[in-house]
């Protein structure tokens, strides 16, 4: 008999749907850590999250980096309900969700269910990234925590492109 895995903690849940919005593929057991149930409808091996579905999660998500609670007041209705309709909780506790739009429905409900997880939410800022991630602290600093970029070196492409695109842009206006 398998055993079941370890069970995670909300945030690492969390930090799975960030894999799965940022285009990771994830296993099927990955799969079922982050909704708790069985993930037979998504198939066998790796599997990534559906782009369409993606996209929406991406949405969402940076609804809530943006503005957790105009993020709370916008969504939670809405995910609420489809969630409603294709999640269920089995009697031993387990989040069963029939259908994709209900897996990523609950896992945005657990950002607005947690505000600290919610408002530690944060989207790289770097043109050519755009991952979600968590504010985070660089090794052993104290102080305000990074939540522009997700590595300090996208500040510094960030800065780079902008730089250039500055100067593209002048040598044009000096050229017209
Ligand atoms: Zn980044």
């Amino acid at each position: 008999m398998r055993t079941a895995p370890p069970a995670l903690s909300e945030r690492a849940r969390c930090e799975l749907l960030l894999d799965a919005a940022n285009g990771i593929a994830m296993q099927a057991s990955a799969w079922r850590q982050l909704i708790g149930g069985n993930v037979h409808a998504f198939g066998v091996d790796r599997v990534p999250l559906p782009e369409r579905e993606r996209q929406s999660l991406r949405a969402a998500l940076e609804m809530i980096a943006t503005d957790y609670k105009a993020a709370l007041r916008t969504l939670k209705p809405q995910v609420d309900e489809a969630a409603l309709s294709s999640v269920v909780l089995t009697i031993d506790g387990r989040i069963l969700a029939t259908a994709m739009p209900g897996a990523i429905a609950y896992g945005i409900w657990r950002f607005l269910d947690r505000e600290d997880l919610g408002r530690a939410l944060c989207h790289c800022r770097y043109r050519n990234c755009g991952k979600f991630f968590f504010e985070y602290r660089a090794n052993g600093t104290r102080g305000r925590p990074q939540r522009l970029y997700c590595l300090r070196e996208h500040g510094e492409l960030e800065d780079t492109a902008a730089a250039a695109l500055r100067m593209a842009r002048r040598r044009k206006e000096k050229k017209a």
